[in-house]
């Protein structure tokens, strides 16, 4: 990876996307996890896990002026694009089409679910909080579902599951579910 940045600002390169925001829905959102990755937060790829010409589409439309190379690694096989492609269709399927950025989110995110963590810190974002305005701004319907604020990784393989018609849960009712914890406890 190269970067070529200007002298560090106050907010480092948060701050310095941000100068140059577009004004266009999911900057700040993208500007907390490109920031993040190359920090090393995060579960994010070099490039948030988009091909190289869309995440230069990405920083073009949405930090317009903003220097910033990033070499991702070559697609090597994936094991689990089964599961990708079913976590992306679901999120494209909920898609607010408000925005073009939404489809880049969706695969954001699909790599992030790839991840072992809580879907926030591994798409790194500030707090859980900037993952529920993702999830509202970008898969409105989807977000919508979540009524009992479900984490949220859980909620999107549970989803998944109930598209196939499995139910994979060992209680009837989450009330009464050994497991509450793993799905509705605190995301920290
Ligand atoms: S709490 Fe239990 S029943 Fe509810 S979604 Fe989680 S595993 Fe399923």
């Amino acid at each position: 990876m190269q970067k070529q940045r200007s002298p560090v600002q106050p907010q480092g390169l948060y701050g310095e996307l941000m100068a140059h925001a577009a004004g266009s829905p999911n900057d700040e959102l993208f500007a907390q996890m490109i920031a993040s990755q190359i920090d090393g937060i995060g579960a994010l790829p070099p490039g948030l896990g988009l091909a190289e010409q869309d995440f230069s589409a990405l920083l073009a439309r949405h930090f317009p002026g903003a220097e910033l190379v990033i070499r991702n690694a070559g697609q090597t096989e994936d094991p689990r694009a089964l599961e990708r492609d079913d976590v992306l269709a679901l999120l494209i399927e909920h898609r607010a089409y408000r925005d073009s950025s939404e489809a880049w989110m969706a695969e954001i995110v699909t790599a992030a679910c790839m991840a072992s963590d809580h879907l926030w810190q591994d798409l790194g974002l500030r707090s859980r909080d900037y993952l529920g305005k993702l999830m509202t701004q970008n898969f409105p319907s989807l977000a919508a579902k979540n009524v009992h604020d479900m984490k949220w990784k859980k909620f999107i393989y549970k989803q998944l599951c109930e598209k196939e018609g499995i139910n994979a849960c060992r209680a009837p009712t989450c009330e009464y579910c050994a497991d509450y914890l793993n799905c509705f406890g605190p995301e920290e």
